[in-house]
């Protein structure tokens, strides 16, 4: 690692967490140099929906690679463009009687915000924001200015504007509906808020500490985008594909967003992909008013396309997300309860959040179950919820054998504090 230290600039951050050289990865789990095999329950930050190198995605495209067909092509049509479009329209949108052109943006999810945010304030000539506290849309100015997290908002060295936060579901405790606040806020000519382009969502927030947004708040902040005049956008880069047990993570609250924003997970392979889906309607781009240089990049296509056929042609994945997902709450509860009401788990399908409200606790306990063998990501607004995002590909026995992990790491964490956990100790 000290070759690291001296070439890498000191911004690197997962590899602190995770001190080794990892140098093989299949499916849920990573190896590294030193021989030590460990268990990846962080996924790319939710690229790896399909697990490390997936074997049937790998195929097509090795396949691809080895018959010459065009991997840079900028925006170009290509056969494997189409594809994927065709695949996408039929087999994920139309069985969900959803109708929407696609947008290849750069191939980072904050390219694709910033198109989504561009593109509203576009069509409605307004230029006020409304994004939520605690929610994460990436690094880029216009997605930092909409993001909540004060650091990377000091970081960015510049004067934020044209979003106002406002209070995501639960952010007051359970008596106040901030649905029925922004709606107020929005209605009122004088609330000091301007009207907005658009309003901005997770359905649940994944960087924010695995905050779950309640399905009559969601259908209730869209009705007001819709009375308000404003565009409706879910930033489904993290909890799409997948990851909360349907494709997209607002297909329990039969929502229809102007624009849905995709990435981590859509290439199904951790290659870069972004794209937006907007409604005809709101299509008002002029030709090559948002470019770049990496846009449907074809071996991207070509895994998302392989992604879309392997696992969203039946029902069959999505239920088995949906029950390994119970699995794991129930086994997060258990652990949980064992120590009083010091903790609570939150999530959705297989997006869990274990929040140890201690971030000393969060920070131990990763940092053991990493020597152990098990990688877990912390987030939240101090880093004090433990994130649990385990490839949906996962079998059974690797994901107990994870939860065993990190069951221990807190057991001896808490002994080593002298404490059970609680708050006070
Ligand atoms: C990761 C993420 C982004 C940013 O994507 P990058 O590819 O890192 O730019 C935006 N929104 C959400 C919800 C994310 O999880």
């Amino acid at each position: 690692m000290q070759a690291f230290e001296a070439l890498e600039s000191n911004v690197r951050s997962y590899s602190r967490s995770f001190p080794a050289i990892f140098s093989r990865a299949l499916g849920s789990t990573m190896s590294t140099e030193a021989g030590r095999t460990v268990i990846d329950f962080l996924s790319g930050a939710g690229t790896l929906n399909y697990g490390h190198n997936n074997r049937d995605i790998k195929a097509a495209i090795t396949e691809y690679l080895a018959s010459d067909a065009l991997v840079h092509g900028l925006d170009m049509a290509t056969p494997a463009k189409l594809e994927f479009m065709e695949t996408f329209n039929s087999v994920i949108l139309r069985e969900r009687d959803l109708q929407y052109r696609f947008q290849f943006t750069g191939p980072t999810g904050a390219n694709a915000i910033e198109a989504a945010l561009k593109l509203s304030r576009k069509i409605t000539g307004r230029q006020n924001i409304i994004s939520f506290t605690r929610g994460y849309h990436g690094m880029s100015l216009g997605a930092i200015a909409a993001t909540g997290n004060r650091f990377y908002r000091k970081a960015s060295g510049n004067t934020l504007s044209g979003a106002t936060f406002m209070p995501y579901d639960g952010y007051l405790g359970p008596a106040v509906d901030t649905a029925d606040y922004l709606r107020s806020v929005l209605m009122d000519e004088s609330s000091g808020v301007d009207s907005p382009a658009a309003i901005l969502v997770e359905t649940v927030q994944g960087e924010g500490g695995i905050n779950v947004a309640s399905k009559e708040w969601l259908q209730s902040i869209a009705a007001t985008a819709k009375s308000v005049g404003a565009l409706f956008i879910v930033d489904d880069i993290q909890m799409g594909c997948g990851r909360t047990g349907e494709f997209f993570s607002f297909e329990f609250a039969t929502l229809s967003p102007d624009i849905v924003v995709l990435s981590k997970s859509l290439s199904g392979y951790g290659l870069p992909l972004s794209m937006l889906l907007i409604k005809e309607g709101v299509d008002a781009w002029l030709p090559g008013e948002h470019t770049g240089t990496f846009r449907g990049n074809n071996l991207a296509l070509v895994s998302a396309t392989a992604a879309i056929n392997l696992y969203w042609r039946s029902r069959t994945f999505s239920q088995s997300v949906q029950r390994l997902g119970e699995l794991m709450r129930r086994r997060l509860e258990t652990i949980a309860s064992r120590h009083g009401t010091s903790f609570s788990v939150r999530g959705r399908g297989m997006a869990l959040g274990f929040d140890c409200r201690l971030a000393e606790i969060a920070e131990a306990t990763t940092r053991k179950a990493f020597e152990k063998g098990l990688i877990l990501e912390r987030c939240g607004p101090v880093d004090q919820v433990i994130k649990f995002l385990p490839a949906l590909t996962i079998d059974r026995e690797t994901l107990n054998q994870g939860l065993e992990i990190f069951d221990e790491s807190l057991v001896e964490t808490l002994s080593r504090r002298g404490c059970d956990g609680l708050v006070t100790c």
